[in-house]
């Protein structure tokens, strides 16, 4: 039997920096993580709030060692529409770069650096069970690679499995989404064409009438990213005999037409269906949950790792004035919290799909002051509420599209 204060499930970009922030505390936290890193996941164009998080548990300097390709915005395109967002020019104070990441990488060196500091973690080492009956001591069963089974107590469990979803699975916390189902094929390619013109941002082109888009995320090793997300019919279309459609389609597709023809796979295109998920509640007695275990939405505005990391270290923060034998308020300090930062996103992805915001951004004549406040929201600062783009989202975006049509037929 093991003991430790805080157990983390999950050594994703979540558990990590939840893992380092306790760690530096003081706290003795224990990482099981199913999996032997380096380990394959999709969600490799990170945001700059994330940078916040990043630095705060001093994960900076090593991921800057391994050279990942830099993001200093992102390109949208519709049809003959361009339209491009950069961080250096947006409203809220924060980080005006990031990273775009293979994710194999990116996180083992997450979970490297927190280990450098301190951590301890099992990897190879699946959850099954978790007694949290009662609120000041879990017991944890998980099983390592040889099968055998093993139980360790804590004082606190922080849920960060991402789509394993541990807990939401274990405490019958799965909530139905209201979005569509939607899903995605992608694979990494050979990009030895790639010209300066073509950039080196994340590029998002939309088609089949705001039902569908393609991704395309250049990797600083010459490799790129490529995916399309849509409904799961065409998504399984494009995915039959190994790809073939999807495969064609992003050799021929408008801007990417040339770049890839010819070129290598660097892995075959895989599939991922129905990716939105949430939970109904996002803590309980003893618990918390951060990252993809709380709510994933669409990966169009890249928000995962961005809400994973900052899920992750609030959770670590608020579990260690538990742990001092403070009062917190889980409701308001935790899930409240969160959630006002996941539906100014789910507004934002609703309006991609809709038509609102892309009627917006592919305005010629958008307010450069609006086109900022939106910037900061694609940089991930989305409780800054000095942003009235943040803090009237809800009104502000189809009003902001509704007058924008208006005008244009007038025109
Ligand atoms: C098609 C698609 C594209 C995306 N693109 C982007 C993007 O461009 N940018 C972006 O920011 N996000 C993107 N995302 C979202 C991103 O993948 C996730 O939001 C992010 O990985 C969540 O991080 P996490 O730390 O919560 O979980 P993860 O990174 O998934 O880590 C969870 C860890 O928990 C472990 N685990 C699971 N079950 C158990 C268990 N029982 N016991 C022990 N360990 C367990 C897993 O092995 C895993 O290593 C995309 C998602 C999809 C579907």
């Amino acid at each position: 039997m093991e003991n430790v204060d805080v157990l983390i499930i999950g050594a994703g970009p979540s558990g990590s920096v939840a893992s380092a922030y306790l760690n530096k505390q003081n706290i003795k936290v224990l990482v099981l993580e199913k999996q032997k890193f380096p380990r394959f996941v999709i969600g490799e164009s990170l945001l700059p709030h994330c940078m916040d998080h990043l630095s705060e548990v001093g994960f900076i300097d090593n991921i800057k060692k391994h050279g990942f390709q830099e993001k200093t915005g992102a390109a949208f395109y519709k049809g003959k529409h361009k339209t491009e967002f950069y961080f250096n020019d947006q409203f809220s104070k924060g980080w005006s770069w990031t990273w775009q990441v293979k994710r194999a990488d990116f996180d083992n060196i997450l979970i490297s650096t927190a280990i450098e500091q301190g951590v301890e973690v099992k990897f190879e080492c699946e959850v099954n069970s978790v007694d949290a009956s009662s609120a000041s001591e879990q017991t944890t069963t998980y099983t390592d690679k040889s099968g055998k089974s093993h139980t360790v107590k804590s004082k606190y469990i922080i849920d960060a499995s991402g789509y394993g979803r541990v807990l939401p699975r274990l405490f019958k916390l799965e909530e139905p989404v209201s979005t569509p189902p939607r899903g995605a094929v992608f694979c990494h390619i050979h990009d030895t064409k790639r010209t300066k013109a073509a950039g080196t941002n994340i590029f998002v082109h939309s088609f089949n009438e705001n039902s569908a888009w393609i991704w395309a995320i250049p990797f600083s090793d010459q490799t790129t990213s490529v995916g399309v997300v849509s409904n799961v019919e065409l998504v399984d279309e494009f995915a039959a005999n190994n790809g073939a459609k999807f495969l064609n389609h992003i050799r021929t597709f408008g801007d990417l037409a040339g770049r890839f023809e010819n070129e290598q796979l660097v892995f075959e295109p895989r599939t991922i269906h129905n990716y939105a998920v949430r939970s109904k509640q996002l803590f309980g007695p003893g618990y918390v949950l951060c990252g993809n275990s709380t709510e994933f939405l669409d990966p169009v505005f890249s928000s995962g790792v961005t809400l994973a990391t900052g899920s992750g270290l609030l959770a670590a923060k608020l579990t260690e004035k538990v742990l001092n034998g403070e009062q917190v308020n889980w409701a308001e300090t935790y899930e409240e919290k969160l959630r006002r930062g996941i539906d100014v996103f789910r507004t934002f992805v609703l309006g991609w799909y809709n038509g609102d915001l892309q009627t917006i951004i592919y305005s010629d004549d958008i307010d450069s002051n609006i086109k900022k406040q939106i910037c900061s929201v694609l940089a991930g600062y989305v409780w800054d509420t000095e942003n009235p783009v943040v803090k009237k989202h809800k009104t502000l975006i189809p009003t902001l599209a509704e007058v924008i049509r208006i005008k244009e037929k007038q025109a």
